[in-house]
């Protein structure tokens, strides 16, 4: 049986490794559309942009475990019906399908050669090559990318303004009460934030200076930033548009509209990582997660159902980012109408912040308190009733609010 995985990031790559964990004895290809050798991006905004790694490639020997790379290749399209995959190097038969090909950063219109984007190896190189002492470095939005390029920007000498339209960072993802604290880790770092601030454009040229060869960020209220390089950090979209005319369906983010198995609409077609969305038992909603523990754990469920298994996909989803000398931890679901609970002062070095529904916690934000991730993660897990009052005492364990 031979079973082809299209994407060779984390999501690719673990399937690919767990078909073979899981006694898949048959062909592994393993499409990916960049030339490199397979690689991990959280270290893209990380060590490998601070200069402290030169790389980020994973330690897999790939022919040892009869795992097939063809890299530099790009699935360009699908014929479920045949079992076909359309390539830019030619068709591909498959028996089984595991669709991981990811997201891509969303852009802002117009052109600028000063202008980054972070998602690939290649992104990374280009955008530490600018990041100079002195250099003036303009970073546009303050969600998770964003904070990582201007925290690793600022430890490397670069002058750093964050431009984000939203009142305060992260707004995308937490709520204005807890993110409005974080607006002092900016200043703290030196770097300028400036909330509230809608990107009209980017020109080359630094209008302010002739002959500089800047760029210059243009707001809609009008203020105009020279740089010398521009970071874009403003979402990513999952890579699902050369699917267009396969039948496999989508959600209304463009995710692969995979079910609790993985599996697509396509018979012997399955999907996972930043490319899918899934159906969660757990939290009620459909759930498309871009982030590093769901690409390891849904490869690993991938796996096992394409090859017969009916393993369901319900986990508590988990993240971390390193951002300006804290490790920000965060696991589980939250929505509006939750209850949020503090554990310790947020202008502390460390605190938490917990969500509960009916009692039950649903979501834990760790800022530097690492057994309180832990700790909280089992809970989650468990969905294990807490008492509020316990819960939110920073000096009481989170396991020992536990509800009698
Ligand atoms: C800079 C950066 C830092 C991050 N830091 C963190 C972090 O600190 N913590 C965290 O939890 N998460 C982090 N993430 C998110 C995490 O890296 C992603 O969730 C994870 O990489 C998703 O893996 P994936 O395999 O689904 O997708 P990807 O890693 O995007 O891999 C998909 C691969 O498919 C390839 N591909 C796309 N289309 C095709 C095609 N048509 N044919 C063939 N190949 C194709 C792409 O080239 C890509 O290599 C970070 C992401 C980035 C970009």
């Amino acid at each position: 049986m031979r079973i082809v995985v299209v994407g060779a990031g984390m999501a690719g790559v673990q399937t690919a490794v767990a078909l073979r964990d899981q006694g898949h004895e048959g062909e592994v290809l393993l499409l990916g559309a960049e030339p490199h050798q397979p690689y991990d991006r959280p270290p893209l905004s990380k060590d490998v942009l601070l200069g402290k790694a030169e790389h980020s490639r994973f330690d897999i020997d790939f022919p040892g475990r009869g795992i097939e790379l063809l890299l530099g290749r790009r699935a360009t399209g699908l014929d479920p019906v045949r079992r076909v995959l359309g390539t830019d190097g030619g068709e591909l038969e498959y028996d089984r399908l595991v669709l991981a090909t990811g997201a891509r950063p969303v852009a802002l219109p117009g052109q600028s050669a000063r202008r980054h984007l972070l998602r690939t190896h290649d992104d990374a190189v280009a955008l530490k090559g600018a990041l100079r002492p002195g250099a003036r470095i303009v970073v546009v939005g303050a969600g998770w990318i964003g904070a990582e390029a201007a925290t690793v920007a600022r430890r490397l000498g670069c002058e750093v303004t964050v431009v984000e339209a939203a009142p305060v960072p992260l707004a995308g993802a937490l709520p204005a009460e807890i993110t409005e604290g974080m607006r002092g880790w900016y200043a703290e770092a030196g770097v300028e934030l400036r909330t509230g601030a809608a990107v009209g454009g980017i020109v080359d040229g630094d209008v302010r200076l002739e002959g500089d060869p800047g760029a210059t960020v243009l707001l809609t209220d009008g203020t105009e930033l020279g740089a010398d390089a521009v970071v874009v950090g403003i979402g990513a979209r999952p890579d699902t548009g050369w699917l267009d005319g396969s039948g496999i369906v989508l959600d209304d983010r463009g995710a692969i509209a995979a079910d609790d198995r993985l599996r697509t609409s396509a018979e012997g077609v399955l999907a996972v990582g930043d490319c899918a969305s899934f159906p969660s038992a757990r939290y009620r909603t459909r759930l498309m997660v871009h982030h590093w523990d769901n690409a390891v754990q849904g490869a690993r469920v991938a796996a096992a159902n394409a090859l017969g298994g009916e393993q369901q996909y319900d986990p508590v989803p988990y993240f971390w980012s390193e951002q300006f000398g804290r490790m920000v931890q965060y696991a589980g679901h939250h929505r509006p109408g939750d209850t949020l609970l503090r554990r310790g002062d947020p202008e502390a070095a460390d605190w938490s912040a917990l969500w509960l529904r009916d009692g039950v916690p649903v979501a834990l934000l760790t800022v530097d308190r690492p057994r309180d991730l832990v700790q909280g993660r089992r809970l989650l897990e468990r969905r294990t009733p807490l008492d509020p009052v316990l819960a939110a005492d920073p000096a009481v364990q989170l396991k020992a609010a536990v509800r009698a």
